[in-house]
């Protein structure tokens, strides 16, 4: 059977999200392109991190006194994020995220559901398997389970077999969420597109696309115009700390003999004895493991580069929305259909979908307009990129057979013919046991 209907398109989403950028542009130059020339203070060279080779530490940085007892499992500090009061406010990022959070922006403008008729919709027919290929389907599926007997599919009797296709009814709007927040990078040389390049664009303004439509995938966006250079607050600007586990010292008690050098042993001959300590070799101490000795450790804030880069980010989040309805009429597991090949009898890419109202099975109908509603709803105060639905027919037989006098059923589903045979006869090593 074949329904066609008059084809007729509207495309309003085209109309409100492409053409030409707003009124006064996205703001200046680009994000990553050179500064102009003559601006100070702008490092295009890359930075070398601290290393404690550079410059010894300053005098008297050790200490004396007694050394720190070594503790191998000791964590390097952590630091909270930037104070978010001394960066910059921007004009339209007035609830932007703080450090390490996102804050969402809802979209200024949505596209809207088009009016008027539906477009065509066009259904295919399907096709059927016969008896053969059910007992082939059986066979390869007897084998791939190597202690199934083989007999029963080879002697077994078909009786009668039930083409039951199952309908999948499939519905995905593919929708673009963003939101900002302030991120921090050490600095490592480069062009600091700061404020006095312009103003930054509106989190809606700055032009991203997805890679692949009806797939999550997320992208993230320095926002021009929003860097500025901070001085680290881990290390002061300095690249490094001082050495938490030795605490600069940059030699450590030996925490086997705790600092005494020896150990006390026994054997049946000597008794209890002294000796020196395998650990610190009888020093009673050993160099930091944590700074070499050296005292310091690289700043973990700035990673050594002394400065941060502070902005605003923002993250392009791409998602689908997947929803599906499966009509299928035997006692088999429905989900069973979700992942197997079938015909597409129908399929429909629009930036809105019209629900299904012409197939001649209601329950379709009845799904597609539900689910259609539903995305409707759920995703309203989103910007809508595109919807797709999709009707297949998964092949589904059922299959009555006899072997031993007994009767039994197996279902065939999909193009690749897979078996669902919850009472197959010969499972549990009949093959190889029964001669
Ligand atoms: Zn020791
Ligand atoms: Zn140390
Ligand atoms: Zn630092």
């Amino acid at each position: 059977m074949m329904l066609i209907f008059p084809q007729r398109r509207t495309n309003h989403f085209d109309d409100l999200f492409s053409g030409p950028p707003p009124h006064g542009g996205y703001g200046g130059p680009p994000p990553h392109g050179p500064p102009p020339p003559g601006v100070p203070g702008r490092e295009l060279t890359s930075i070398q991190p601290w290393d404690p080779s550079q410059s010894p530490p300053p005098p008297g940085f050790h200490g004396t006194g007694p050394l720190p007892i070594d503790d191998p499992n000791s964590h390097d500090p952590t630091y909270p994020p930037p104070s978010i009061h001394d960066v910059r406010q921007f004009q339209g990022y007035e609830k932007v995220g703080g450090f390490g959070r996102t804050q969402p922006v809802p979209p200024l403008v949505l596209p809207q559901p088009p009016s008027g008729d539906p477009p065509g919709m066009e259904f295919d027919q399907i096709a059927n398997l016969n008896k053969e290929q059910c007992r082939e389907a059986m066979l390869n599926y007897v084998s791939e389970h190597c202690c199934f007997g083989k007999k029963a599919a080879r002697q077994m009797e078909i009786n009668k077999i039930l083409p039951l296709s199952a309908l999948h009814y499939t519905l995905e709007t593919f929708c673009e969420n963003r939101s900002t927040g302030y991120v921090f990078r050490p600095y490592q040389g480069g062009f600091v597109d700061g404020p006095e390049y312009g103003i930054p664009p509106l989190p809606w303004q700055i032009p991203c696309t997805f890679d692949q439509m009806f797939h999550d995938h997320t992208k993230k966006i320095e926002v021009p115009h929003t860097a500025v250079l901070k001085r680290c607050h881990g290390c002061h600007g300095h690249g490094w700390l001082r050495c938490h586990r030795c605490q600069g010292r940059g030699q450590v008690r030996c925490g086997f003999c705790h600092g005494r050098g020896n150990t006390q042993r026994y054997d049946r001959d000597r008794g209890h004895y002294n000796a020196p300590c395998n650990t610190c070799g009888g020093d009673g101490h050993k160099r930091c493991g944590r700074c070499s000795g050296d005292g310091r450790i690289t700043c973990s804030v700035c990673q050594g580069f002394k400065r941060l880069k502070c902005y605003i980010e923002l993250t392009v989040a791409f998602v689908n929305n997947y929803d599906d309805h499966i009509l299928e009429k035997t006692d088999m597991p429905d989900e069973l259909v979700r992942h197997v090949g079938g015909t597409v009898i129908m399929e429909q890419t629009l930036p809105f979908v019209w629900p299904i109202t012409s197939y001649p099975i209601a329950e379709i109908c009845n799904a597609s307009a539900r689910l259609v509603s539903d995305h409707r709803q759920r995703f309203a105060a989103q910007k809508q990129i595109s919807q797709r639905q999709q009707l297949r027919a998964v092949p589904v037989t059922e299959v009555l057979y006899q072997w031993k006098d007994a009767s039994f059923r197996f279902w065939v589903y999909g193009n690749e013919r897979k078996v669902h045979a919850p009472e197959y006869p010969q499972q549990c090593c009949w093959g190889c046991t029964i001669l």
